[in-house]
């Protein structure tokens, strides 16, 4: 099996080594990834400057760009045909709730579910930022892996997966999750630069909300959060209304 390996943490990040380390077992591995941090990028493309690749060792790559052209670049020139699977991660940091917006991870697993290809993002809680250890979510990550390629989803559809920051024996188990809500607060911080004239940071901590089969509430009870997402964005539910009034006159 060939499994395309991207994140949005860049290609030095020890979360895509410790992913490769444990995707070595289930498939040949290739990691195509940004050359540096691309976090929240979200599906961006560069299209007003050239893309440069860099080897830097043995089906490892980089990309001066963010993970959708990774995974593009990957697919179209570096492997030269789809691989088998993609599997973006493991995130510093979870994606869950709105983060799916924002996120990076999940980008280049949906940039491989938009080419046709199955496609996971896997993104890891972490409550200690200094000492992050991956190797739990990375086991999860080949788990999860062997089953998507054994049994792939419906086209149009990635598998968003959350993991705990436990180790791989204390975690619970799997949940299967629709996405949550996030709340951040103080989103933009405002402070003043050594010349008087205040400048803003967005960022804040995450709170997250939700029922018992959302991705947040699964992570914070212990077990990995995985929830199918899709790319059709169109909100079924709005279709009538918006059929109700687009004809009238105002
Ligand atoms: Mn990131």
């Amino acid at each position: 099996m060939l499994i395309l390996l991207s994140n949005d943490d860049g290609v030095w990040a020890p979360g895509i080594a410790a992913a490769r380390a444990a995707l070595e077992q289930v498939g040949e591995v290739w990691t195509v990834a940004p050359d540096r941090e691309q976090s929240a990028s979200s599906h961006s493309l560069t299209l007003q400057r050239p893309l440069r690749i860099h080897h830097i060792a043995d089906r490892i790559l980089s990309v001066d760009g963010t993970p959708t052209d990774c995974v593009l670049v990957a697919v179209n020139q570096i492997l030269g045909r789809k691989p088998d699977l993609v599997v973006s991660g493991v995130n510093a940091g979870q994606n869950m709730g709105e983060d799916v917006i924002y996120s990076g991870t999940v980008a280049a697993a949906m940039e491989g579910t938009v080419l046709g290809i199955p496609a996971m993002a896997v993104s890891k809680m972490l409550t200690d930022r200094h000492h992050p250890d991956y190797a739990a979510a990375a086991r999860v990550a080949a788990d999860l892996a062997r089953r998507l390629a054994d049994w792939p989803l419906p086209p149009g559809s990635l598998l968003n997966v959350n993991v705990p920051d436990l180790p791989y024996d204390e975690i619970k188990g799997v949940k299967v999750t629709r996405t949550g809500t996030r709340v951040y607060r103080d989103v933009v911080v405002e402070k003043i630069d050594p010349r008087g004239r205040p400048y803003y940071w967005v960022g804040g901590a995450p709170e997250f909300s939700g029922g018992e089969d959302t991705d947040w509430h699964a992570v914070d009870s212990g077990y990995v959060s995985a929830t199918p997402l899709h790319l059709d964005m169109t909100d079924h539910r709005s279709l009538e209304t918006v059929r109700s009034w687009v004809g009238k006159p105002s």
